[in-house]
């Protein structure tokens, strides 16, 4: 295991024995003795219905307890982070499998195991703190009611959907492999293979891991890192062209103009933030792209992806936009900036995402390539603005791409330590938590700073 994952879970073990002791002690539930065999609520059909199912099972995923007496059931829910609510849907379905499951496994059970309560509780619990939510009682004559009205026509409508989606979540599908809404590319054919089963690799993953390989390790793969982090001011005005932009984008094909932005007004922002928002919205309006001659509508956000089989690995992005133009599909990415896009360095190596979506354009992710499909980088600023066109046609574009996101990849998928690099990210990480040497480096650089206030 990586070291911070093993503080993480020695962190989140004993935040849940506080939890729940804090809980026991705060009720008077008699509900302490914990439950091995998982309950099932477990209805078997006299013939197969129109799905070919004859056994449907529900179960619901958790720590479960039990009163001595067997009369009182409480299902603790656990989850990353700080605990929070669930859909009534959720609550129902948890509620009703604690008060009519029947433990499986004839075995294991006790006698008090397999006695009906009468009362069930349900309750959540995030690993980040010592804190115990709960979310509600149920007797149990209540619940079959509200599992018909909430949970089983949502369920049967999930499981009816039978539509693809390729995205994040291809690389632990059963059928990946042979999925046909999933695009097969050679992305990084100068990349050695490393068989060690599949992985999803984003711009984000690939440009935390090269910042810090454990940060990428523990947030981005493991899911560790705290959520309610404070923004960067760049965040928070980025987040908020973005959001303008996507709403406004979002099925409609009208361009943007200057009457647009007359009525802007962002009072979540502070005074000078707001301006800057407005003035690089005002900029957008040169290279709006839309258009009401379009043959299709634009897609805001779309999540795209396209499967390396050779390396295991399932590419994703999600463009800010994909429009259509002289019949093909472009990609647009919209960077916000205080400072013009610098000539230092090759446009695709400071913005890893044009490779990426000229790689997963080439895929065919959003159909053939044709020649007028294109990768494009609006960038914005306060004071004026830029737009850069990337072919994917070109073969020398293709290499450079290639290129860029190979570099990235390889160094990823041969490390099996995910070692932190500390540096200037440390102070707001969000598994800084977990993460001895980068407490370490900000320790030392705090003496650093008093010891060169004192000399
Ligand atoms: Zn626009």
């Amino acid at each position: 295991m990586h070291p911070g994952f093993v503080e993480w879970t020695i962190q989140a073990f004993r935040n849940y024995l506080t939890a729940w002791q804090a809980h026991r002690e705060s009720t008077d539930t008699p509900a302490v003795i914990p439950v091995r065999p998982e309950w099932v609520v477990h209805r078997k059909l006299e013939e197969r219905d129109s799905r070919g199912v004859l056994i449907y099972e529900w179960t619901s995923w958790g720590r479960r307890y039990r009163s001595a007496d067997g009369s009182v059931r409480e299902a603790w829910l656990i989850q990353l982070n700080e605990p929070k609510d669930r859909s009534a849907a959720e609550k129902t379905e948890i509620a009703h499998v604690a008060a009519h499951g029947t433990p499986l496994g004839a075995a294991e059970r006790t006698p008090a195991e397999t006695v009906q309560p009468q009362l069930v509780k349900v309750v959540a619990f995030g690993t980040g703190s010592a804190k115990a939510k709960p979310l509600g009682e149920w007797h149990v004559s209540a619940t079959p009611e509200l599992f018909r009205e909430h949970v089983v026509k949502r369920a049967m409508a999930v499981m009816d959907d039978t539509k693809r989606r390729p995205g994040s979540n291809c690389a632990e599908c059963k059928i990946t492999v042979t999925c046909e809404s999933l695009k097969k590319f050679d992305f990084l054919p100068a990349v050695a293979a490393r068989p060690r089963g599949r992985r999803t690799l984003s711009v984000t993953d690939l440009r935390m891991y090269d910042a810090c390989p454990a940060r990428y390790h523990l947030d981005r793969q493991l899911g560790l890192g705290v959520r309610d982090m404070a923004e960067s001011p760049e965040i928070v005005r980025g987040r908020a062209v973005d959001a303008w932009l996507n709403q406004k984008h979002d099925g409609e094909s009208v361009r943007c103009d200057a009457d647009d932005m007359l009525a802007l007004s962002f009072p979540e922002l502070q005074p000078d933030q707001s301006e800057q928002v407005t003035r690089m919205l005002a900029e957008h309006t040169a290279f709006c792209p839309m258009s009401e001659t379009a043959d299709l509508p634009p897609r805001v956000q779309p999540q795209l992806s396209a499967y390396d089989e050779r390396l295991g690995v399932v590419f994703v992005a999600t463009p800010d936009l994909l429009f259509r133009r002289d019949g093909a599909w472009v990609w647009r990415e919209t960077k916000t900036a205080g400072r013009p896009i610098w000539r230092g360095r090759p446009l695709l190596r400071q913005f890893p995402q044009l490779a990426m979506g000229t790689l997963l354009l080439a895929a065919g992710v959003v159909g053939d390539l044709s020649r007028a499909s294109r990768v494009e980088l609006e960038h914005l600023r306060a004071d004026g603005g830029q737009l850069e066109e990337v072919d994917p046609n070109q073969p020398e574009v293709l290499a450079e791409a290639r290129e860029v996101i190979g570099d990235l990849t390889r160094p990823l998928l041969f490390d099996d330590r995910f070692e932190a690099k500390p540096g200037t990210g440390c102070g707001g990480c969000p598994v800084l938590g977990w993460c001895s040497p980068g407490r370490a480096h900000l320790a030392r650089a705090a003496e650093a700073e008093v010891s060169g206030e004192l000399g």
